[in-house]
């Protein structure tokens, strides 16, 4: 007696799991998931790939600049690549809804392409230097942050020697 007494408590109750997938749930605050990547904001130095130990990203060399390539399915969201990523280009998120089937794992990705640029002084080509992290190396106007973070490593040299010449402080 005591039992049916339970049970239909327990009918009237409904459910006590997480409805998930039929229905919504939670997101834990903090929760390390999908990565985003921000090629505006990326200096190519590919220190992410470097840390990355379950080898999930990939720098790859085209005409068009430097291609990122990261693969959610080899991902382990330890978070090492945001930790060390000094312009903030990349990023964790809290969206977890990552589950694929076995065939869709080499589409479970996040690209982007670090577009080549020409040195606004001498035209070489090159990969754009983070506005972020010029900013953090050169103390200068935004005018003259955004002018050398659109130069080559040589002219951006030759630049600042010639303003230290002239007593200003970088
Ligand atoms: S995402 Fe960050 S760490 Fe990775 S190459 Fe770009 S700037 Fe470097
Ligand atoms: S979160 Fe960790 S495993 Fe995932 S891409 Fe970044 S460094 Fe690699």
């Amino acid at each position: 007696m005591k039992m049916l007494r339970v049970l239909l408590k327990n009918l009237q109750k409904g459910p006590a799991t997480d409805p998930f997938p039929f229905g919504d749930t939670f997101t834990p605050k903090g929760l390390r998931a999908r990565v985003r990547f921000d090629p505006a904001a990326c200096s190519g130095c590919r220190m992410c790939e470097h840390v990355c130990a379950a080898g999930a990203i990939r720098f790859t060399e085209s005409a068009k600049g430097l291609e990122f390539t990261l693969w959610h399915n080899s991902c382990t969201f330890c978070g090492m690549c945001e930790h060390y990523c000094v312009p903030q280009a990349i990023h964790l998120t809290e969206d977890w809804h990552l589950a694929h089937r076995q065939q869709d794992k080499y589409t479970m990705t996040e690209i982007g392409t670090v577009a080549m640029i020409e040195c606004c002084e001498c035209h070489k080509r090159m990969l754009p230097t983070s506005r972020q992290l010029t900013a953090i190396a050169y103390r200068g106007s935004n005018q003259m942050i955004e002018r050398m973070s659109q130069m080559c490593p040589d002219c951006r040299r030759q630049l600042s020697a010639k303003l230290l010449s002239k007593g200003a402080s970088l």
